[in-house]
């Protein structure tokens, strides 16, 4: 409406204008990958503040990781200043607990109430399916999680599942009381899950109208990223946000006070929040948590008048690049197919290689890097994907031995080691005295000799008095213990009754809540923890205490940060935190990632790794309806996050769980035109085939002929033990079988790659045997027999 800056629309396509600048009730962007979703919801909510149609605070936009947040804001600030400070641009669970924090009281729950992760949650299950003698129905914790979090995505509870349950099935009743004990714990605990933040938050605003109505009539905008991968819970809890407030609840509004005369429209209803949603179905890839790809089907139907606008230009990736991923997703049918097109050029070819290991793999991708580093590329313009966390270790040897930065994102992070889960613990029971979960962890953290038999003479009182763990453990003297044992635990209990004090003044006091550093600290003193650790022989331990000393100095910066910060506000930033992924950021150093973590994100250069079967598509998913094309959905969310460079890279062998196993190329590998990629394969694998022409000669042949069968390989229909078969001779003719060479320490050999050496020791058996060679130039290696390119001399 004329009040837009030019920058605001500068450079947007006519599809995007429209898009920033549409002002309806409902509005849904459809588009493909890199075509500007993101770009335009950024500019949307930009718009909205510099045209004064919104206060910041009025602004709630979703996306789907706390970084994908953090960039939200940063480009919102590029363009408007200060205001985007007071506005809510956070996940779903970000805002879920923020709002909770607020209106758990409502509902039996406290402000402090404390979210379990998944660690914890599994913790929960895992004594409940003990208690329950659950695992003779075929329950593991596993099973059990899997299935009470997709029930909580489908808003079901414990009443919902049991009026439709089968009461004749036993492994029925047996789930439904696991999930009753669950949720009974959860509630005694006053703690959250994750699932629980989403589906609870629906509840209140379904339960209360009248708070609901106090954030319909905040939330004017609601703007959601990465809409394809919301699931039910998350989709009610928009629908929840959009609503009008009808007529009898605005009423009561009213006659509390609230001054909503000018927000009514002529019936007396508040009307509804504005919603713009964007995603792309082809990348759904979180079905397996409940994402429901027919929310995008059915916008229409739900939310009637919405505009639909469809972007078609790729703005992110070369030609090549998106030739690849057009063709592999064009696979999947079930699909509206797309036009994406980009201006950028045809660019390079996509680089595939085949190693014969993943460590051999992991020495391509860091020799690669260096290449592209010394041609002038940052490391933080690089990333490595992979679809299971267990492919980070070899890259991260490598990675370490070739001296790359790089840094793992979401994969085991700070606040999951042991020592942060106690120290966290400690401030936990001190802030939420009904979670039996943190006490249990701390009782005997340090080592003061309560054992688990204390721990359940404990729980049992706790029970046979209806009183919690934590007031039990006053009562300790009570229980007929020893008295040593009764005095560590009259002691551990009145140091977190003195802490609680601090953070809790007591009525009419004048003293103030004291800051978490304070708390924290005082906790680790009058428990000795880091003295403990200290004092422990076992060499790690410093490196905890170090840990310990540095989440003291993340309070301290929090502090510093948030001057009235309170200590339930630092366990909620961190549980979020810590939850999702980190936020600090990539200068310098190369990216690893999970497939999953990857959507939303863009490099200049991007290696696909592990593209093999039963990795990508994982194992895991061919049981499930949907799987495998959910699978490919994933590999073309890892294609199309690079901007000019795309390698994609398998071994022939992969460790997984200390086994080494014949790896198959992945199915999708045959759905990139041939045209597009160049083949190429480990050095040492060329001169396995006991040739003796010089390398280069036999890499280059071998290289075409490689990709070829590789091509033949994977264009065999899938799944069928035939081709495994096929598959496992084709790698035995490439890579050699030392299955019976005797090696023993003494022996001389001669590897293709680090030349001769001398065995210093074989450890393992069959086809498991290692040689630990000491080479004249290379170095010390350990080799595993069976496939190292190596001979007797
Ligand atoms: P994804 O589906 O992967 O989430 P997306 O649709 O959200 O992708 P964006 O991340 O918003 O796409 O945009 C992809 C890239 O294209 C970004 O680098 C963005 O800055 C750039 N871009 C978007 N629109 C334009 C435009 N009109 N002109 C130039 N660059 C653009
Ligand atoms: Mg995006």
């Amino acid at each position: 409406d004329g009040a837009f800056d030019d920058a605001l629309l500068k450079g947007l396509n006519p599809q995007q204008r429209e898009a920033v600048e549409y002002r309806g009730q409902s509005l849904l962007i459809v588009a493909g990958a890199g075509s500007g979703k993101t770009s335009v919801l950024t500019r949307r909510i930009a718009g909205l503040l510099q045209s004064r149609e919104a206060w910041p605070s009025q602004i709630l936009a979703i996306t789907f990781t706390n970084k994908a947040a953090a960039e939200m804001r940063e480009r919102v600030h590029h363009i408007v200043g200060n205001q985007a400070e007071g506005m809510w641009i956070s996940t779903f669970h970000s805002a879920c607990v923020r709002i909770l924090r607020r209106e758990a009281e409502h509902f039996g729950f406290t402000k402090s109430f404390t979210i379990y992760d998944s660690a914890d949650s599994r913790a929960l299950l895992k004594r409940i399916l003990k208690e329950l003698d659950a695992d003779t129905y075929g329950f593991t914790v596993s099973s059990a999680s899997g299935k009470i979090s997709k029930l909580k995505n489908e808003l079901q509870d414990v009443e919902s599942y049991a009026r439709g349950a089968n009461f004749n099935d036993p492994a029925e009743v047996m789930f439904l009381e696991i999930f009753r004990r669950y949720t009974q714990a959860l509630s005694r605990a006053n703690a959250f899950d994750f699932d629980d933040l989403i589906g609870q938050t629906v509840y209140l605003f379904r339960a209360f109208p009248v708070v609901a109505a106090h954030y319909r009539r905040r939330f004017r905008h609601i703007l959601v990223d990465e809409y394809q991968d919301t699931n039910h819970a998350q989709y009610s809890l928009i629908h929840e946000l959009t609503r009008p407030v009808t007529p009898d609840i605005a009423d009561e509004v009213e006659s509390a006070g609230g001054l909503v005369k000018t927000e009514r429209d002529a019936m007396g209803a508040i009307p509804g929040a504005s919603l713009t949603v964007v995603g792309d179905s082809d990348q759904s890839i979180y079905a397996f948590r409940g994402a429901d790809i027919r929310n995008i089907v059915e916008f229409e139907r739900d939310f009637p008048n919405s505009k639909v606008i469809l972007l078609e230009q790729n703005y992110r990736s070369t030609q090549n690049i998106l030739d690849a991923a057009n063709a592999v997703i064009s696979n999947n049918f079930d699909r509206k197919d797309k036009k994406l097109f980009t201006d950028i050029g045809e660019g390079h070819k996509i680089i595939g290689f085949t190693g014969y290991s993943g460590h051999d793999e992991a020495q391509f991708i860091a020799d690669e890097i260096t290449k592209m580093h010394d041609e002038g590329i940052d490391y933080k313009d690089i990333a490595v994907f992979y679809r299971t966390n267990a492919q980070t270790r070899a890259l991260e040897e490598i990675f370490i031995r070739s001296a790359l930065p790089y840094r793992v994102l979401g994969g085991t992070k700070f606040y999951e080691r042991a020592e942060i889960k106690d120290a966290m613990a400690y401030l936990i029971a001190v802030a939420n005295p009904a979670d039996p979960l943190a006490l249990r962890r701390i009782m005997n953290v340090p080592k003061r000799g309560i054992g688990p038999a204390t721990e359940t003479a404990l729980q049992v009182y706790a029970d046979a008095h209806e009183m919690s763990l934590r007031e039990a453990v006053r009562h300790a003297g009570e229980l007929g213990l020893g008295p040593k044992v009764t005095g560590e635990i009259l002691e551990f209990g009145s140091i977190l009754d003195e802490v609680m004090a601090k953070v809790y003044p007591p009525e009419g006091s004048e003293a103030r809540p004291a800051p978490v550093a304070d708390v924290l600290t005082a906790l680790l003193e009058k428990t000795k923890f880091i003295e403990s650790l200290r004092a422990s022989r076992d060499p790690q331990d410093e490196a905890r205490a170090e840990n310990v000393e540095e989440l003291v100095a993340v309070t301290k910066e929090f502090q510093k940060n948030n001057p009235d910060g309170t200590l339930l506000d630092f366990l909620t930033e961190v549980s979020l935190v810590a939850a999702a992924d980190d936020l600090d950021d990539s200068s310098g150093t190369v990216s690893l990632m999970t497939l999953h973590t990857a959507k939303g994100l863009e490099y200049e250069a991007v290696f696909l790794t592990g593209v093999e079967e039963d990795l990508l598509p994982h194992r895991m998913s061919a049981g499930e309806p949907g799987g495998p094309a959910e699978e490919r959905r994933l590999f073309y969310v890892g294609i199309t996050r690079a901007r000019k460079r795309l390698f994609i890279s398998l071994a022939m062998t992969r460790a997984a769980y200390g086994n080494v196993n014949v790896a198959m190329p992945s199915r999708y590998l045959q759905e990139i035109p041939s045209d597009l990629i160049e083949w190429r394969q480990s050095p040492g694998m060329a001169n396995s085939r006991g040739g003796t022409e010089p390398r280069a000669l036999n890499a280059r042949r071998d290289g075409s002929s490689w990709g070829s069968s590789l091509r033949e390989a994977a264009a065999l229909p899938p799944g069928k033990p035939r081709e495994k078969t096929q598959w496992a001779n084709m790698v035995t003719n490439v890579v050699r079988d030392n299955s019976a060479l005797e090696l023993s320490a003494g022996d001389r050999i001669r590897h293709t790659d680090f030349g001769d050496g001398r065995v210093t020791a074989v450890t393992g058996e069959g086809a498991k045997r290692v040689a630990e060679v000491q080479f004249d130039t290379a170095g010390r290696k350990r080799l595993l027999i069976k496939i190292a390119p190596i001979e007797k001399v």
